[in-house]
């Protein structure tokens, strides 16, 4: 046999244990899922009533809770601004104190006139069918190259309201799963995203409520001092926060 050529079985064996070992990390990601939603149910996520309501929420919502997010929204509604056309005309002024509740409001609103800038332009044209048509992979460097929009935001906006097979990570998602050993803790963003795309079914239902449970498991168990007796996920192999030390 040549030197350097390994023989045929051991490629085999190779490929076989990198097989095993992609479908044990599929079904633990599935099992993950599968007792969280069954202590949950289905979320239904994202809490918006249109696409355009889904994107606004996502700019708001960087760096300030929930609740917050739904002041500012109430306001724009009330005002009848959630509609592209009214949203991209009022004075900054205005936004500004209408989006106060969501914290930093100067700088969100002015990324949300940014953001309004480029879905008017072409190729979007103030269009979220244009958005839609646009494959998910040209979608996100378009998204990511406008001011004040990141990986998170961008990654929502493609999932929650266009519909494309996207997985959002957040903080939750790096602790919980760095938790559970599944993945390193200082694990970049892309990396973590690639390694759910890959090891999970391309599912734009699936990735929706996936990301609702890990948010709902990190904000009711995977806290600072973590809830291990009561998380659905406290039996699994690795968790290393079972005695509820803080994370
Ligand atoms: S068992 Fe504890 S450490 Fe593990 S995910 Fe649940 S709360 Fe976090």
């Amino acid at each position: 046999m040549p030197h350097g050529k390994k023989p045929q079985h051991s490629r085999r064996l190779k490929n076989a244990s990198r097989q095993t070992r992609d479908q044990v990390l599929r079904q633990a990601l599935l099992n993950i899922y599968r007792r969280s939603r069954a202590h949950f149910g289905r979320l239904d996520w994202w809490p918006g009533e249109t696409p355009f309501e889904v994107m606004v929420g996502a700019i708001l919502t960087q760096n300030t809770s929930w609740a917050n997010v739904e002041r500012a929204i109430d306001n724009l509604k009330k005002n009848q601004l959630l509609q592209p056309r009214r949203l991209r005309k009022v004075k900054l002024q205005k936004l500004e104190q209408l989006i106060r509740p969501s914290g930093y409001f100067r700088q969100k609103a002015r990324r949300l006139k940014i953001f309004l800038e480029f879905f008017f332009a072409p190729p979007l044209n103030g269009s979220i069918a244009n958005m839609k048509k646009i494959p998910a992979g040209r979608m996100r460097q378009m998204l990511l190259a406008v001011k004040g929009i990141g990986p998170e935001t961008a990654d929502s906006i493609l999932l929650y309201a266009l519909d494309k097979p996207v997985f959002v990570i957040d903080a939750y998602t790096r602790r919980i799963f760095s938790q559970l050993g599944l993945a390193p803790e200082k694990i970049s963003y892309e990396d973590l995203r690639k390694f759910f795309e890959q090891n999970l079914p391309q599912s734009v239902s699936l990735f929706n409520d996936y990301h609702a449970q890990i948010v709902a498991i990190g904000k009711h168990f995977c806290k600072k001092r973590a809830k291990c007796q009561l998380c659905p996920l406290f039996d699994l192999r690795k968790c290393h926060a079972h005695d509820s030390r803080p994370l």
